[in-house]
């Protein structure tokens, strides 16, 4: 009897490469690399014909991804809709990666974490784009020629402090747009007091994806250039990062007073931040805010932690190639690396869908209050 089981990922953000889909019970699968690029851990793919068959899948390159480490303890999410993604049953044994699943839907998809298509992006910008406190600004070109959308959310003419947030400089850590889709949903919330009071006082830029091109591709890490962006702050180049030089161009303009880079972290299955400590002009100052934003948080959130992170020197001598730490150097400002976890919140876990599009969501709307609260700081106030 030949196979049902067909496998497919020609579809935005779509990535796997099929070894052999013959039966059910030992369907052997690739990781492909990035675009240009010797990382791989991103996969997104469509299983059809597997309804009521006890599937098993082999990720038979698993061991060369990017972070091994993320598939230890890590469960793959799955959906039948593309809407809800539940956790399925998977091992990481002698190297690879093994999903155990009895689809309950004749088509099934299968990811490294929800994603976040294109598609839904240009949807949330036209959605944003439609407050009035909202404008979009294009900003730059990709080097596949797609937009680099900046949103810039006030209701102050006037003197007020510049917030950046940037998100997906890694485009396979969709968590981050999720986390801006929150974030702006609070924002625009016109009876919520921290919105109101913040969008009087500051100046949000934002920009929901730094790499559209690498999110299509189905990339985990870099941009259509095989570019990790996040190592061009100290030389962005035209050929290949233009999506920072757009932003770092933009901030020369506005000037930025807070930072946030938003991230996933493959490994730690924590929400933690990382700042400036060991850049050149990091001083007390900075120290200050960096800390009433972490106890700000850890006081409104559950879901963040201050225990677990980066070690201080992660990043060598504060690598200003990295853009915190440019940003932090260059601004002298509150700048902070914000990572969620791919797997989940191992202080507060669910074990259904793990980390998710929802807690994603939830966060970037609880970051308002650590922002509102930096904006009150005296640390913040004296430098007007
Ligand atoms: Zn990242």
């Amino acid at each position: 009897m030949t196979s049902r089981i067909k496998i497919s990922s020609e579809f935005d953000g779509g990535n796997i490469s099929v070894i052999d889909a013959t039966e059910p019970d030992n369907i052997r699968v690739k990781i492909p690399n990035d675009t240009n690029s010797k990382f791989l851990q991103w996969f997104y793919f469509r299983l059809q014909g597997g309804m009521g068959e006890q599937c098993v899948i082999h990720f038979e390159n698993a061991s060369q991804a990017a972070y091994p480490a993320g598939w230890v303890d890590y469960q793959a999410v799955a959906s039948y809709d593309r809407e809800y993604w539940f956790r399925v049953p998977t091992e990481y044994n002698d190297g690879k990666l093994v999903i155990h699943h009895q689809p309950e839907q004749d088509s099934v998809y299968y990811a490294y974490f929800a994603p976040y298509s294109y598609e839904r992006h240009l949807d949330m910008l036209a959605w944003a784009a439609s407050h009035e406190d909202c404008i979009t600004d294009h900003i730059g070109e990709t080097a596949e020629g797609r937009d680099i959308t900046l949103l810039e959310v006030s209701k102050t003419q006037g003197l007020a402090k510049n917030v950046w947030i940037i998100a997906r400089q890694h485009p396979g850590e969709t968590m981050a747009e999720w986390f801006v889709e929150g974030l702006l949903e609070r924002l625009f919330d016109e009876s919520h007091p921290i919105a109101r009071s913040l969008l009087n006082q500051c100046r949000f830029y934002v920009v929901p994806n730094m790499n559209p091109d690498g999110g299509v591709h189905g990339n985990l890490r870099v941009n259509a250039k095989g570019v990790n962006l996040n190592r061009e702050w100290k030389n962005p180049s035209k050929e290949f990062s233009p999506e920072v030089l757009a932003v770092q161009k933009k901030m020369a303009e506005t000037g930025v007073d807070v930072f946030l880079d938003i991230h996933g972290d493959e490994a730690l299955a924590v929400n933690f931040v990382d700042g400036c400590q060991g850049v050149p002009s990091f001083d007390e100052r900075m120290a200050s805010l960096e800390s009433i934003f972490k106890d700000a948080f850890c006081a409104v959130s559950p879901d963040f932690q201050t225990e677990m992170g980066y070690t201080p020197d992660q990043f060598g001598e504060a690598n200003l190639t990295v853009a915190t730490k440019w940003v932090g150097e260059t601004y002298r400002c509150l700048a902070l690396t914000l990572e969620m976890p791919f797997k989940d919140n191992q202080n507060l876990p669910d074990e259904i869908v793990g980390w998710s599009p929802e807690r994603a969501k939830i966060l970037g709307a609880d970051v308002l209050y650590p922002l509102h609260q930096i904006m009150a700081s005296t640390a913040m106030k004296a430098e007007d």
